[in-house]
């Protein structure tokens, strides 16, 4: 990939920003914010889209675990999603950069009129060179907390809306795994990285298994139905390793990290 400036979208899930206590991870979330302001002083323009919100909100109201019953977990998200913006507002402070939040659900999207409105809300944040991080708007809709088959099913496919929104050139979605592999690495020893994907077909979909990680929610298969997305509106994607942020900085320089979904120029 070239040095030219480029417009990105990255998004972190929930089990890389918080441990299994449901505690924040601060040591990446500071690390997150370097690369991300790094990345902004290259010359690109960066969306951070940050999931985590439920979990963290959970651990602050000391609930004890993963709340079940609708009403807390959109309460829990409330308190969580408050919790996360005031440290993303702190640690990219360090670096001196604004970041502005936005809180979305599938209305927002599914109506022209509205989707007008945030793309330009979008492109004026950028031009200010503030980073806008993005959530599902957990407290009032539902569909990441409880469908699969809804709009945006999970932040994956949030991720892949909101680059899509601001025409972004990448989409880069950041996982607790080095990238898409030839069966679940989990249950495989030797199952391997697939670095390159051209085509993303039902076989490939047969390789993602079901919902990943206890904290996670969509595992590779949100992944891929993402990257089909973007990939079909022409924007690259990959997913990386969250807790390598440095292969953040590689593929600024050209490097291959991760799995790189090419782009479909029609
Ligand atoms: P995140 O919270 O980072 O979004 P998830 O836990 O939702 O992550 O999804 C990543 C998980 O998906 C991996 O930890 C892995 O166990 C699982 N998975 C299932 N199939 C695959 C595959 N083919 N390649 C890589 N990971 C897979």
């Amino acid at each position: 990939m070239s040095k030219k400036k480029r417009r990105i979208v990255v998004k972190v899930g929930t089990s890389t920003i918080t441990n299994e206590l449901g505690n924040s991870k601060l040591r990446t979330m500071e690390e997150l914010a370097l690369a991300i302001s790094d990345l902004q002083n290259m010359g690109n323009e960066v969306v951070l889209v940050s999931s985590g919100a439920i979990a963290v909100g959970a651990n602050k109201m000391r609930l004890g675990e993963k709340p079940r019953e609708m009403r807390m977990k959109q309460a829990a998200a409330a308190v969580g999603q408050c919790e996360n913006m005031f440290l993303y507002d702190k640690f990219f402070g360090y670096y001196d950069k604004t970041v502005a939040q936005i809180l979305l659900n599938a209305e927002d999207i599914r109506q022209e009129e509205k989707k007008e409105n945030l793309t330009n809300t979008f492109e004026a944040l950028l031009e200010n060179k503030i980073i806008p991080i993005v959530n599902e708007n957990d407290s009032v809709s539902y569909t990441e907390i409880e469908s699969e088959d809804k709009l945006f099913g999970d932040n994956d496919m949030l991720s892949a809306v909101v680059a899509v929104l601001c025409r972004a050139d990448m989409l880069i979605i950041l996982s607790d795994i080095d990238g898409f592999y030839d069966k679940d690495p989990r249950f495989y020893k030797d199952a391997k990285l697939i670095s390159r994907v051209e085509e993303i077909d039902d076989s490939l979909y047969e390789l993602a298994g079901g919902a990943g990680s206890r904290r996670g929610t969509g595992g590779m298969r949100t992944k891929l139905q993402a990257a089909e997305l973007a990939t079909s509106q022409g924007i690259n994607t990959l997913v990386v390793n969250g807790s390598k942020l440095s292969a953040l900085y590689s593929l600024m320089n050209g490097g291959k990290e991760g799995t790189l979904f090419v782009a479909k120029h029609n």
